[in-house]
Formats: structure tokens, C-alpha cells, sequence
């Protein structure tokens, strides 16, 4: 095992962290000629070993440029999602192709592909700062398997450490502190199954159940994983004084999932679930992946979002060190790209999420069963982010004089805060100096939706 060396040498990059994000970039950037380190906590044979429910799109590898993943890293190839009411009563069937991945036999094939092409690889280190020198980050300080701190020094560093941020958040009043509210968290924990007297139907359909009495600002979630294996979880919103475990313990109760089974995984971990960071880049760093809050604030789903800004970074990265420079200006194209796409959809996914973690079980079962919103437009709004007033609109004229007018209403104020914050992530600032401004607005659009929302 490869040992990280105070020896006054310097990295061109230097990834902090390599889960998906972090290891994505380092795909991208072996074999550009680079020099490239990555430094990861986890030993090789828990690469990627945070608990997940490991669902992942197909377009998320094309988007990210990655290859689709070998049979032998898929546990099961997914065709489609069932959403379920609280009621169970409905039942959306929702479009979409992915796989149940096995996680860290895709980090060790991606990560290994890196190593070949001369990426350096320091498993069991651990980065415990970044070092700032006149405002701009230069290395990173970081505890060897024996127990030494090493300082490491590099062009540019990548923050890829996942939900503890432990680069970023050891740069205070910098660009890229941007602090979690609690409430913007959701709690998860997760057990893999495999049953004994049990076979799975459709194991090619995953399916999430809505319910705010057994997880409470999230869902549960039950993905097959071939005929007998199931990854099962849930998440609950933070900041609210709630454990997922009790929770889980009544989910075990349920007919649907009751079997004879052995427990072959468990764990929990946090999940961010709003909008990105306000920058994602400051003076030689650059921040990706759940450190960046890069994920679908609806589901929690981030490892799409994490292949693809690492995918951005990379090129940023490139472009950046070919004219020789690192300051945030440099690196500024990431956030323009990515708020501009992906950033932009996931703010008009924090409005959505925000609406849909007020709702009570009746409120879910009655818009459900009246398909207030429209099961192909489920789809709409979770990939692009827009959820149309037109079907809003349809809603309304399907529904005039029925009960429930309050929740058509905030429907359509929740289309028209989606459509307004979208709007401004398109214009973020081209540049760091516009960026408080530009942050004044998108809090002070949230705060006036949050009033709206509660009447204010
Ligand atoms: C229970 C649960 C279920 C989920 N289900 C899904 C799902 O089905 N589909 C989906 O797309 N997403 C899912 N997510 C979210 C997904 O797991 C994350 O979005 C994704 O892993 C983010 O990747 P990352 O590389 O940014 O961070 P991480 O996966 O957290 O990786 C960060 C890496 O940094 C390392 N690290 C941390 N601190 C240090 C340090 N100080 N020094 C060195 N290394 C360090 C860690 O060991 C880790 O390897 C789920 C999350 C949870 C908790």
C-alpha cells in the first residue's frame, strides 16, 4: 500500500476522498498527463462502502461520459419504479432504466482503471484540513496509516469527502461555505436482505412508498436485487429529533415485506436534499458530490449528480492548469455549467420537496388516487425539475367544485416557485464577485415560497 510522503513535491491534483464522486474525477483525469493523488479513508476492500440503496440510472453513465457497468458489478437490472400512496391504494408506475449496482466492485473497477493509467491511490489516510495560504488552498494536511501528519501540497484540491465536507468546511467565510440546515437532511438507514422462504415478484421494479407515519419527511424504499435479496431503507427528515431505526423496526412488521430472511448488511448515513452549494469552486478548490450537496433533493439519489460534476470538474480542471491558473475566476465555468444544467433542475426539485414534506398521509393518498399530478409527469418532474402549470391547470378545471381547492392552490404556487428559481439558477453569476447578490435572491425567493406555503 502506497504511502503519502512529505517530500516537498507537488501534486497537480490531490482528490480528497474517493467515493463516487471523487473517483469519477479521478477516471477522467488519468491518462491526461497529470498528476493526480487520491486519498480515501477506506481500505480497497470498502471502496465506495457507504450504505446506499445503490439505484442508478442509465443516463447517468452517459451523461457522466462512463462506461455502462460490467454484468459482474450489476446485481440486478432495473426496467421501472412503483411509487405507492400511504393508503397503498394507488399506485404510479413510473419510466426509467438503471441497475442495482454492487458498490464497491464498481468503485474498485472504476478506481482501478484510474490506478492503471498512474493515478496515485493513499488508502486509510485521512485529510484533516486543507492549507490556506493568502486565501487560496494549496494542500491538504492528512494523517497517515502510521499515524504521522503529512502535508501534501497541490495546484488545485478536490473536496469529494461526502456528507462530512472535510475540506470545505475547514475554509471558513470562503466561497464554498455554505452551511446544511438540518432540515435540509434526510436520516437514512438500510438493511440487505436475502430471504428463505420468499420469491421476489418483478424483481426488475423498485419501489418507493410514500407515508409520513413510517418515515416522516422521506419514504421507505424496497429494491430487489434478483428473486430473493432485497435493499431495504428508509429515510426520515433531519432537524426534527427523529431516528430512522424505530422506524424501521415497525417497517419489519408490514405484510408486504414479511418472510423468513437473514440480514446480510446494514447501516445508516445522512443524505443532503437541497439545492447545491452556492459555489462549488474557490481560490485552488473544488468542491463535488454530497460535499457539494450535488443531489435530487426529492429522492435523495445522488450518485448520477455525483458522476456528473465530477465529470464537469475534470474538465474544468484540465482547461484550467492548460492556461495555468487555479483561482476561483479559473474555475468558475463548473458552477456556470453545472447550476445552469443540473444545478437548476435540482433548486426546482428543493421547491418540490419542500411542498411534498408538508404533506399528511390524506393529502398524498387523495393527489395520488385524483392524479393531481399525472404519473407521466412524475417523470417530468423528477428528471427535468418542471412541473407544468398546464397540468396544474388540468387539475383544476378536472376538480372545479370538488373538495381540496387549498392543496390545488399551493400546487400552483409550487409550479410557479419551480419555474421562478429554475429562472435564476440560469442567470448565476459569471463571476465570483456577483455571487452574494445572486445568493441574496435565491434565500430570499425560498423564504417568500416557506411563507406562502404556511400562510404567512
Ligand atoms: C441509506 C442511503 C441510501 C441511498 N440510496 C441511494 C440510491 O439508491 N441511489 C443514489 O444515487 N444515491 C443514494 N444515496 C446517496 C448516495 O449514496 C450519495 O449521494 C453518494 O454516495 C455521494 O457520493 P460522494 O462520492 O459524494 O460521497 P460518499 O459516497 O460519501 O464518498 C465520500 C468518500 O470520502 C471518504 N472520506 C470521508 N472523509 C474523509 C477524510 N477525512 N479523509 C479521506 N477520505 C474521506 C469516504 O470514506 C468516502 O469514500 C443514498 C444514501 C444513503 C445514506
Amino acid at each position: 500500500m502506497a504511502e503519502l510522503l512529505q517530500d516537498g513535491s507537488k501534486f497537480d491534483v490531490l482528490i480528497a476522498g474517493a467515493g463516487p464522486a471523487g473517483t469519477v474525477l479521478a477516471y477522467h483525469l488519468a491518462g491526461t498527463g497529470l498528476r493526480v493523488g487520491v486519498i480515501e479513508i477506506r481500505p480497497w476492500e470498502d471502496l465506495w462502502g457507504k450504505p446506499c440503496g445503490d439505484a442508478v440510472a442509465v443516463h447517468h453513465f452517459t451523461n457522466a461520459r462512463l462506461p455502462q457497468p460490467p454484468p459482474e458489478v450489476v446485481r440486478q437490472r432495473v426496467e421501472g419504479v412503483y411509487i405507492y400512496s400511504p393508503d397503498r391504494r394507488t399506485r404510479y408506475r413510473v419510466g426509467g432504466e438503471g441497475y442495482i449496482i454492487d458498490r464497491r466492485r464498481l468503485g474498485q473497477y472504476l478506481l482501478g482503471k484510474a490506478v492503471e493509467k498512474g493515478v496515485e491511490l493513499y488508502l486509510q489516510h485521512s485529510v484533516i484540513a486543507p492549507i490556506v495560504k493568502e486565501g487560496a488552498v494549496t494542500g491538504l494536511r492528512v494523517v497517515r496509516p502510521d499515524g504521522m501528519v503529512v502535508e501534501a501540497k497541490a495546484q488545485i484540491v478536490v473536496d469529494a469527502t461526502g456528507f462530512v465536507r472535510a475540506v470545505a468546511r475547514r475554509f471558513p467565510g470562503s466561497l464554498v461555505d455554505d452551511e446544511l440546515s438540518p432540515l435540509d437532511t434526510n436520516i437514512a438507514y438500510r438493511e440487505v436482505w436475502v430471504y428463505e422462504d420468499r420469491e421476489i415478484e418483478e424483481p426488475e421494479i423498485i419501489r418507493i412508498y410514500l407515508d409520513q407515519e413510517l418515515a416522516p419527511g422521506g419514504y421507505w424504499w424496497f429494491f430487489p436485487e434478483g428473486a430473493k435479496r432485497v435493499n431495504i431503507g428508509l429515510g426520515v427528515q433531519g432537524g426534527r429529533g427523529l431516528s430512522p431505526k424505530p422506524f424501521f423496526k415497525r417497517l419489519k412488521d408490514l405484510d408486504i415485506v414479511r418472510g423468513r430472511y437473514k440480514v446480510v448488511e446494514a447501516g445508516g448515513a445522512a443524505v443532503p436534499t437541497r439545492r447545491p452549494c452556492n459555489s462549488m469552486v474557490d481560490n485552488g478548490l473544488i468542491v463535488i458530490g454530497d460535499a457539494a450537496y450535488n443531489v435530487n433533493p426529492v429522492h435523495g439519489g445522488g450518485m448520477g449528480y455525483a458522476f456528473y460534476a465530477a465529470y464537469l470538474a475534470s474538465q474544468t480542471i484540465t482547461s484550467a492548469l492548460e492556461r495555468g491558473c487555479r483561482s476561483a475566476e479559473c474555475l468558475w465555468s463548473l458552477n456556470m455549467e453545472y447550476m445552469t444544467s443540473i444545478g437548476a433542475k435540482q433548486a426546482a426539485l428543493d421547491i418540490f420537496r419542500r411542498f411534498l414534506q408538508r404533506l399528511s398521509n390524506d393529502e398524498l393518498n387523495y393527489g395520488m388516487e385524483k392524479r393531481l399530478i399525472p404519473e407521466m409527469d412524475v417523470t417530468e418532474v423528477s428528471s427535468r425539475g418542471e412541473l407544468k402549470v398546464s397540468v396544474v391547470e388540468k387539475a383544476l378545471i378536472m376538480l372545479r367544485g370538488l373538495k381540496r381547492p387549498s392543496l390545488l392552490r399551493q400546487l400552483k404556487t409550487v409550479a410557479d416557485y419551480m419555474k421562478r428559481i429554475r429562472q435564476l439558477y440560469l442567470q448565476y453569476p459569471e463571476s465570483p464577485s456577483s455571487l452574494d447578490q445572486w445568493v441574496e435572491k435565491v434565500t430570499g425567493l425560498i423564504q417568500e415560497f416557506e411563507a406562502k406555503l404556511s400562510g404567512r
